[in-house]
């Protein structure tokens, strides 16, 4: 269930309690009980208001009791909602015919058993009591000297002289009404009343004119017969199913559908207001932005329900656990935003974000399943970190940035971090600027098998040179071209390159292959496979001899379209490999599903493979699933000898690392191949290239005879000839 937008008479949970606001109810609440009394003085409580033509009057003063229980709520632009009772139409028709004591007592009847029913607390009751005397008085003062009646007293039916007071009558209801809610909450807020009464008339214009349209309509009907009166419950009916239609829609645009949080849009709307609110004024404001750990494995492991589910429990842990002062919004995917007005200082939003943390601190229970919610959670300050809202909740998304490289952590903005997004934001920029351009380079690190350390294939891995800050290496500015769409453009052009780079190489002699890495963006290009096919063809490079290395989180974004994307590349004939493999959390369904050629042990275990059992584990049994499953595995990463032995005696197939060589240009890698020997493709069953066996480097290490099997002794990395480091890059 949505949670009900606060209703905004000046009676927000807090506002009785600013000095303001106290002094602003008390006022009117004295003088409607003033009025209300002289009234009920000068014109006592009659029979002959429930008989004769009383009898109309007593009917349209049940009505006005009935309406006034049902509500019809106009929401505004800033989720604060309005109650707009089809009673205005009953009120105003007595306030035209009946004697002005009896209106005011049904109204005092209408709110007291509206606010019981609905158990409103005291202060509001009253204030919502004293407007409706104070807009019926002045209502009735207005026709009665409009139209030349009594002020007290009622009884004359309402003729076609009486148009022009009913009007005038009507736009008093409506603007002493209006006003003086405006007015409470621009002393509660300190907003500018005439800018809130504008808002609210344009928010109701229409459902109020046909509301009170039909108030002198009622007084006619009452006069004539009040069985007639049931006449004026299809209109009515109608108003208020518009009414209720409108106020979805409009609570659909400010909330989110998902879990009954405030979105973005109203929260951004509530910032601007508090901001606004305390810029000049002694409070602080603050922003604390969260960011749950983890969120994308559960929905890519367990399903999007489960994960619709986390977020509603964690929607409910905050909406529930949370200061009533609060707004708790979801900003999209796992990202929840909390607002916290009027706080006296840094410190509170410190303990507020502890709070938050708290409260997912205990695991959810999704499906029988417990579930982990931890999250990151980043804060601002207005007007300490920034005064004004755009930079307010940016710089709550620089400190959930920096709390997210520390999982779980707290982190209020700091410059520094600022520092780091404004280059972040710079080479994105540059990055716009340079895609087409020949800043880009290609590098490529060899992989040998360990069988007999011959070289297989070489990876291409993309170089900026960047014209001010020098080389700059891809993990910098991939994760920036993924997601501003500019990975497409650049991945054609990295693709490109590199096989008219392999292309080279094979008329050279080089009997290599080439692994291309490749984004997610990309794998939802249909197109790409016809574009691939057309590359290979003109640079005549034989497909089997490409690898497309993609990564396990590559394949959770879109995955139907990924797939059959993938699909349509091996037709073509390109060989798979899942890169990264081991820091996903859906290895092993996706292996199935995808069958690929190969395997890339991560990095991240083979370093640290011999120091740490646990990754030696993980380690093992990829290499002998990949096998069990009729792939081959790569290392990467791999840095030195004991290492690269270790996983030959593991049965790794290929290796790559620095400790054969680190990624280098095409043209030193041309020189360094001739040096290295080449064995084909990783894709043939035999090395047969003309460089097969060519283990005569300078200073090759024992070879083991061809097919070794087990048992015999794997080789260390050859030593292939030194290739000078190619300066800042591939470190
Ligand atoms: P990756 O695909 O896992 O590439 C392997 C990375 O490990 C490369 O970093 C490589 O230089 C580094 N590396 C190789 N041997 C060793 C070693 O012995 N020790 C250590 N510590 N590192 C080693 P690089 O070139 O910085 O690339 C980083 C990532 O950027 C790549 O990770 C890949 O995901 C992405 N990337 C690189 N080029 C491209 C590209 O052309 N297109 C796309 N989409 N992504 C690319
Ligand atoms: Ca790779
Ligand atoms: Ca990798």
């Amino acid at each position: 269930m949505p949670p009900t937008p606060t209703e905004r008479v000046g009676t927000s949970p807090d506002a009785t309690r600013s000095l303001p606001v106290r002094g602003y109810l008390l006022t009117i609440l004295t003088f409607a009980l003033t009025l209300l009394g002289a009234v009920l003085i000068a014109q006592p409580l009659s029979p002959r208001w429930f008989d004769g033509p009383g009898l109309a009057w007593a009917f349209l003063a049940a009505l006005l009791v009935l309406g006034e229980l049902q509500p019809l709520v106009v929401l505004h632009r800033d989720g604060t909602s309005e109650p707009l009772t089809v009673s205005s139409t009953f009120a105003l028709s007595l306030v035209i015919i009946a004697p002005l004591g009896l209106v005011l007592l049904a109204q005092t009847l209408a709110v007291t058993l509206n606010d019981l029913w609905r158990r409103r607390d005291p202060a509001r009751a009253a204030a919502t009591l004293s407007r409706h005397i104070l807009t019926l008085v002045a209502t009735r003062t207005v026709y009665a000297l409009a139209s030349g009646r009594p002020l007290l007293d009622g009884g004359d039916p309402f003729t076609s002289h009486d148009l022009f007071p009913g009007a005038l009558a009507a736009a008093t209801f409506l603007l002493t009404g209006n006003g003086l809610i405006a007015l409470g909450t621009a002393v509660d807020r300190r907003l500018d009343p005439v800018r809130l009464l504008l808002a609210d008339l344009r928010a109701q214009a229409l459902t109020s004119a046909i509301l009170l349209g039909l108030a002198p309509v009622a007084a006619v009907l009452a006069g004539f017969s009040p069985l007639m009166l049931p006449l004026l419950a299809l209109p009515l009916a109608g108003v208020q199913r518009n009414a209720r239609t409108a106020a979805r829609r409009q609570h659909d645009a400010l909330y989110d559908g998902l879990t009954g949080l405030p979105n973005r849009t109203l929260f951004r709307l509530r910032t601007e207001q508090a901001v606004a609110d305390t810029r000049d004024g002694p409070g602080r404001s603050a922003v604390l932005l969260l960011d749950l750990d983890h969120f994308k494995e559960v929905n890519d492991t367990l399903g999007h329900q489960v994960g619709d589910e986390l977020l509603r429990r964690v929607a409910e842990r905050l909406a529930d656990g949370l200061p009533g002062t609060v707004t708790t919004a979801r900003l999209g995917g796992d990202e929840f935003a909390v607002l916290a007005p009027r706080i006296r200082d840094t410190e509170d939003a410190r303990t507020l974000a502890e709070q938050m943390s708290r409260l997912l601190h205990d695991p959810v229970l999704v499906d029988g399943l417990r579930l982990g919610a931890s999250g990151s959670i980043g804060v601002a300050v207005c007007p300490d970190h920034a005064r004004c809202v755009d930079t307010l909740l940016q710089r709550a998304d620089i400190a959930l940035y920096d709390a997210k490289d520390n999982r779980g952590e707290i982190r209020s903005y700091r410059p520094e971090s600022d520092q780091h997004t404004v280059q972040r934001l710079c080479l994105l920029g540059d990055l716009h600027a340079s895609v087409g351009t020949d800043q880009f380079e290609m590098h490529y690190q060899p992989q040998v098998r360990t069988r007999d350390g011959a070289v297989t294939s070489v990876e291409a891995l993309i170089r900026w040179r960047h014209p001010v800050h020098g080389t700059i290496r891809p993990d910098a500015f991939i994760p920036l071209a993924e997601s501003t769409g500019l990975i497409a453009p650049l991945t054609r052009t990295t693709v490109r390159t590199s096989l008219r780079e392999l292309a080279a190489l094979h008329a050279a002699g080089h009997r290599v292959g080439l692994s291309v890495n490749i984004s997610a963006r990309l794998l939802s290009d249909l197109d790409l496979p016809r574009w691939f096919a057309r590359a290979l063809h003109t640079t005549a490079v034989p497909p089997e001899t490409v690898t497309i290395e993609v990564t396990e989180s590559t394949l959770s974004a879109d995955p139907r379209r990924a797939m059959q994307v993938l699909r349509e590349l091996r037709e073509i004939g390109l060989r798979l490999s899942i890169d990264d493999f081991g820091t996903g959390y859906s290895s092993l369904s996706y292996l199935q599903k995808l069958q690929p050629d190969e395997v890339k042990v991560d990095r991240s275990f083979v370093t640290t493979l011999r120091s740490d059992e646990n990754n030696a584990v993980i380690v093992r049994s990829t290499i002998e699933l990949g096998h069990g499953l009729g792939m081959s595995v790569v290392a990467e990463g791999v840095e030195d000898t004991a290492t690269y032995r270790a996983l030959g005696d593991l049965g790794c197939d290929l290796i790559q690392g620095y400790v054969v060589a680190r990624p280098m240009p095409a043209d030193t890698l041309g020189t360094w191949l001739t040096g290295a020997g080449t064995s084909g493709w990783p894709g043939q069953a035999e090395a047969t290239g003309p460089a097969a066996g060519a283990g005569s480097a300078p200073g090759a290490g024992p070879k083991a005879g061809a097919g070794a099997g087990s048992g015999a002794e794997v080789p260390g990395p050859r030593q292939h000839p030194t290739v000078p480091a190619p300066g800042r890059v591939g470190t």
